[in-house]
């Protein structure tokens, strides 16, 4: 079972848990026997250029960011290896800010959320609203940042599949793009546990989110919401030489303890032949 996590926020991003320290988290992934793990949460902007609220930490939590981290990584060296990182958005004109934030911290995960339309708009990837050129963009963001040396890791790469139910010629198309470059420059991909927790032990009833305990089995019945990790998507990936880790995507208080739960739930979507090929990373 993998003991490492590369992918956790903070409440500074403002649409995690509010109220749950750092600490708490570490406390949690020691509870639960891992080994490494690595903040990274959403990336605060030089150039404020994603206008949305509670989407990411200012500039000016940055710094406080990183001592936090650095803080925490000495208190726990004896119980856990931690690191500091930021989960980016590639954007062209952006790169050396982005540099900036690599030269900083310990891990980058490209979390690509969004692109700039024609009009050099940022358009944001949500519920199927992406045309078949804005789909060949999107990968051909991940493509840059990758061969600009960005990221230690995809995260979520089937994230254009969001709404979607067809996994199309269009959709394979932009599988086989990322998955070639990822080979290339051995880049690892991560199976993203997120939208399994948001639709399973965390869905939302109502309009309010609850954690509950429901049996494993009557969480499988749910997964027919989840669009990403992506049945399709690992399957073209499974083809390649290319590396994969699970990464929980820690915004709520609950999501580390499940962790076991949820790979399992990720497995179920992505079928046991697939998950039989893929190459799991060590470390
Ligand atoms: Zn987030
Ligand atoms: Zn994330």
């Amino acid at each position: 079972m993998q003991n490492f996590n590369y992918h956790t926020h903070t409440y500074r991003c403002g649409h995690a848990d509010l109220d749950v320290k750092d600490e708490e988290y570490i406390k949690e992934f020691i509870k639960m026997g891992f080994k490494k793990i690595a903040f990274t949460d959403h990336c605060p902007e030089k150039n404020e250029i994603d206008k949305r609220t509670d989407m990411r930490m200012k500039y000016s939590q940055k710094d406080e960011y990183l001592n936090e981290i650095k803080y925490l990584k000495e208190k726990y060296k004896d119980k856990i290896e931690i690191q500091s990182g930021f989960e980016v958005e590639y954007l062209p004109g952006e790169e050396d800010n982005i540099r900036e934030l690599k030269e900083e911290s310990d891990k980058i995960i490209l979390g690509q959320h969004f692109i700039y339309d024609d009009n050099k708009q940022l358009k944001i990837l949500h519920d199927d609203n992406f045309t078949e050129e804005e789909l060949i963009r999107y990968a051909e963001y991940v493509i840059k940042a990758i061969e600009l040396k960005i990221p230690d890791i995809i995260a979520h790469p089937d994230i254009y599949m969001i709404g979607k139910k067809e996994f199309g010629e269009i959709e394979n198309r932009v599988a086989n793009m990322i998955c070639e470059t990822a080979e290339k420059y051995d880049i690892p991909l991560e199976i993203n546990l997120a939208q399994v927790f948001r639709n399973t032990y965390y869905e939302k009833i109502n309009v309010k989110r609850e954690l509950n305990n429901d049996p494993i089995e009557i969480q499988k019945k749910k997964l027919s919401r989840v669009s990403y990790p992506n049945k399709d998507f690992w399957k073209v990936a499974s083809k390649y030489n290319i590396r994969v880790l699970y990464g929980i995507d820690v915004h709520y208080k609950g999501q580390i303890l499940k962790f076991k739960e949820l790979v399992e739930l990720a497995n179920e979507i992505i079928g046991k032949d697939t998950i039989g090929k893929l190459k799991f990373i060590e470390m």
